[in-house]
């Protein structure tokens, strides 16, 4: 167990609420990127693992990777009648340079699946991530803690333009990661009220189309292509209720996407049509935390050397950083967890179940 006495104090943890509620209703937004890279530092701080006051350096590297994710489906049209309806996501003149940075990468590694761009060309990736970091140092990262009359509130980080990296003051990782979920569902929202606001877009808005789910209920990656590999890995049983899985295999986000909205290979497991459908966006209760850290162990390396081939993000660390994040925070949350018992779906999260948590 960690020593709670270093970890941000209440005082602490609502004065951040309450810097984010004022940086979100007063900052001035001629772009979406602002809400991109909160979205961006709260997925890292998760990453981080840090419970404590510790700080936390991020490289704008590792930012651009989030925002390549993040903003990679927004540079498909919007209305599959229209290839042109991409929709903008500026104010000011032309589209905003990460979505045309996208557009190129796609056209030149002749992709639009995030994962076979990633592997078809490293240089023009790599070129590209490059390119997104420099952006996001010069316009988001620089102006994301003002407001619209010009009142500065350093309270994420301290900017310094000579910096390859942002730092996060003291207290603020462990606030991202615990609040991200408020963090990222209000970013979604602003995000996805400036778009449709933007009078360029509006001639795409006639169609009965969703735009939240446009945006942000999308995986970013065809899943098909990982059904050979966890069968194997699986035999053909269903993680969860370990019966022969009959019909088609279902690829299902151990962290339900809506929770973690990257994509990483470790957090696919198989399932079958049932247990995949009821489980929606619940945990699996605690046993499941044990099972798939076992699967991890067996199958960890394995999955490495046939995922990366494959385009995904693979890295067990970081995967295993999510999930135990995951669980900390339904405990802290009393959340529900879903079992495959039909007979008892849903039930309060046990924390004594969980004794691989804290190791
Ligand atoms: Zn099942």
């Amino acid at each position: 167990m960690r020593n709670n006495l270093y970890r941000p104090t209440a005082d602490f943890q609502i004065g951040f609420l309450n810097n984010i509620q004022w940086l979100l209703e007063s900052s001035s937004y001629t772009s979406t990127y602002k809400f991109a890279l909160l979205i961006s530092l709260s997925n890292l701080a998760i990453e981080s693992g840090i419970d404590d006051n510790s700080t936390y350096s991020v490289s704008y590297l590792q930012i651009a990777e989030q925002f390549i994710h993040l903003y990679w489906t927004h540079a498909l049209p919007f209305s599959k009648q229209d290839p042109d309806s991409i929709l903008r996501q500026s104010n000011t003149i032309g589209q905003i340079k990460v979505i045309n940075c996208i557009l190129d990468l796609q056209k030149e590694a002749k992709t639009i699946k995030l994962n076979t761009a990633r592997i078809l060309n490293t240089y023009k990736w790599e070129s590209t991530l490059k390119e997104i970091a420099r952006t996001i140092k010069t316009y988001p990262a620089k102006h994301l803690q003002s407001a619209e009359n010009k009142s500065h509130r350093e309270f994420l980080y301290h900017y310094d333009s000579k910096s390859k990296e942002i730092k996060l003051n003291p207290g603020i990782a462990y606030c991202l990661a615990k609040f991200s979920k408020i963090i990222n569902k209000l970013c979604q929202q602003y995000w996805s009220e400036f778009v449709r606001k933007n009078r360029h877009n509006q001639e795409y808005f006639n169609e009965d189309l969703d735009l939240y789910y446009f945006l942000f209920n999308q995986s970013r990656q065809s899943l098909n292509m990982l059904v050979p590999l966890l069968s194997d890995i699986q035999h053909g049983y269903c993680f969860y209720c370990h019966n022969q899985i009959k019909g088609t295999p279902e690829v299902d986000h151990f962290i339900p996407w809506s929770k973690y909205q990257i994509d990483t290979l470790h957090n696919f497991v198989l399932a079958d049509h049932s247990c995949n459908n009821s489980k929606r966006d619940y945990l699996a209760e605690e046993r499941f935390y044990d099972s798939w850290l076992i699967r991890n162990q067996d199958y960890g390396k394995l999955m490495n050397n046939e995922g990366k081939s494959l385009g995904f993000i693979s890295n067990i660390l970081r995967s295993e950083t999510i999930v135990r994040w995951a669980y900390q925070v339904a405990i802290e949350h009393n959340d529900l967890v879903w079992s495959p018992d039909k007979s008892n779906r849903l039930r309060t999260i046990n924390p004594a179940l969980l004794q691989n948590l804290r190791g």
